[in-house]
């Protein structure tokens, strides 16, 4: 995949963490950001960056307007080293992206811009209700693009803390779009991590694949729907979207099902599904399809399960966070008027602490799962060990870290050392 959408899905995914904590990306009212830091280091920071902005092509004109007004942000500072305590259950992800409300302004704007939208998916071949769909995901169709200074957040980001490698290439992007574009430096808003706009672009991105979708000659992704939809449906066509091939359904599982099938990484035909008794959520057989697909259980074995196809990892290579897939696809298909997830999701479920997961991924460690640190963020590594520990025991391998998985597995482990 080209860097540039990496990097997109680098911010993006900070950009769901910030949401799922209630930072100001959910469209949450942002109080004024907190007094800057006093910091000779930073100042001195900026002076020594100049250079290299001006080697890169930036005008000491540009950088010093960027950068005059600028400090060292607290709240993008608080924000860059937060380490969520609770992991939001995926439900009640689902259940904000995907409320009444955000389906109803979104079925008004697919409406509104019409016109707009169906220019895009000429040229683009995108359908619009991901288009819309990515813009109530992103912004909330614009209610909340962030408030911050974009130079004083990602020169925040770039000065140090964890995200330096991914902010300073934005800064000099952001100084970029700033030349060749004349924006004034501020009018340029942004989140905490940088992604600004109607669909929360990254600088990077923007240079390479922002366009002018409402012909007026210039780009505007803060003010200017028509450009910032036509931008995402160019990022979009360019991760791979094919026009009229399904992103996924809902589907249902037969009791044998083979949990550990059930993965992103594997693809099989829907005539192999078919012959493992996977039906559509209704019952039937699951229609024809020249693609392969896999199964993904958002919420484990307890919960709705889903047959994605390739579009589906297309929105992955968008912002790669599954919970964001899903709930871009399951708007846009209600924008559409297709019906909402019918099985219940397992909301007696508590989902695992900080302390918890590094419970977890200690245990695992002890047991003799290879998944590399114990570092508090349960990732594929620590899936695929809890599905080996689960297919060990004869249970159903999904993957899923449940509080009574966590409790069977430390027993485990506590056992074993004790054995010793
Ligand atoms: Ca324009």
């Amino acid at each position: 995949m080209r860097g540039i959408v990496l990097f997109l899905a680098y911010v993006l995914g900070l950009i769901i963490m910030a949401a799922a904590y209630g930072a100001d990306e959910t469209g949450i009212p942002v109080p004024t950001p907190s007094p800057a830091v006093e910091d000779a280091a930073f100042t001195a920071f900026l002076g020594d960056f100049r250079s290299q902005a001006l080697a890169a092509g930036i005008t000491a004109e540009t950088y010093d307007a960027a950068t005059r007004t600028i400090s060292r942000n607290q709240r993008v500072f608080d924000h860059n080293l937060n380490q969520p305590e609770f992991t939001r259950p995926i439900w009640d992800y689902i259940d904000n992206a995907v409320s009444a409300e955000r389906i109803s302004n979104g079925r008004a704007l697919a409406v509104g811009d019409a016109d707009i939208l169906t220019r895009i998916h000429d040229r683009y071949h995108v359908p619009p209700e991901i288009l819309v769909s990515i813009w109530g995901n992103e912004s909330d169709y614009g209610r909340g693009m962030g408030r911050y200074n974009m130079f004083e957040a990602l020169a925040t980001l770039s000065y140090d803390g964890p995200r330096t490698d991914y902010a300073r290439p934005q800064l000099i992007a952001a100084l970029k779009m700033m030349q060749r574009e004349n924006y004034p430096a501020d009018t340029m808003t942004s989140s905490w991590a940088g992604a600004f706009g109607q669909t929360q672009f990254v600088p990077t991105t923007f240079l390479g694949e922002a366009v002018d979708g409402d012909g007026d000659g210039k780009i505007d992704l803060w003010t200017s729907p028509g450009d910032a939809l036509a931008s995402t449906a160019h990022v979009i066509a360019g991760a791979g979207w094919v026009d009229g091939k399904p992103w996924g359904y809902e589907v249902a599982l037969p009791p044998s099902f083979a949990y550990e099938d059930a993965d992103l990484d594997i693809a099989k035909s829907v005539a192999a599904w078919r012959k493992l008794g996977v039906k559509t959520i209704a019952g039937t057989e699951l229609p024809a399809a020249d693609q392969t697909a896999s199964i993904y259980l958002p919420a484990g074995a307890q919960g709705p399960a889903f047959l994605v196809f390739p579009n589906f990892k297309v929105v992955l290579r968008y912002n790669n966070a599954a919970s964001y897939a899903l709930a871009v696809c399951l708007l846009g298909d209600q924008i559409k008027g297709a019906p909402a997830v019918v099985a219940a999701w397992p909301r007696q479920l508590l989902p695992l602490n900080r302390d918890e997961r590094l419970t977890l991924q200690t245990s695992l460690l002890a047991l003799g799962f290879d998944i590399g640190k114990a570092d508090g963020l349960i990732g594929a590594k620590s899936r695929a060990a809890v599905r080996g520990w689960q297919k060990a025991h004869a249970l159903p391998a999904d993957g899923y870290a449940t509080q009574d998985v966590l409790a069977r597995i430390a027993m485990e482990a506590h056992s074993q050392v004790a054995d010793r």
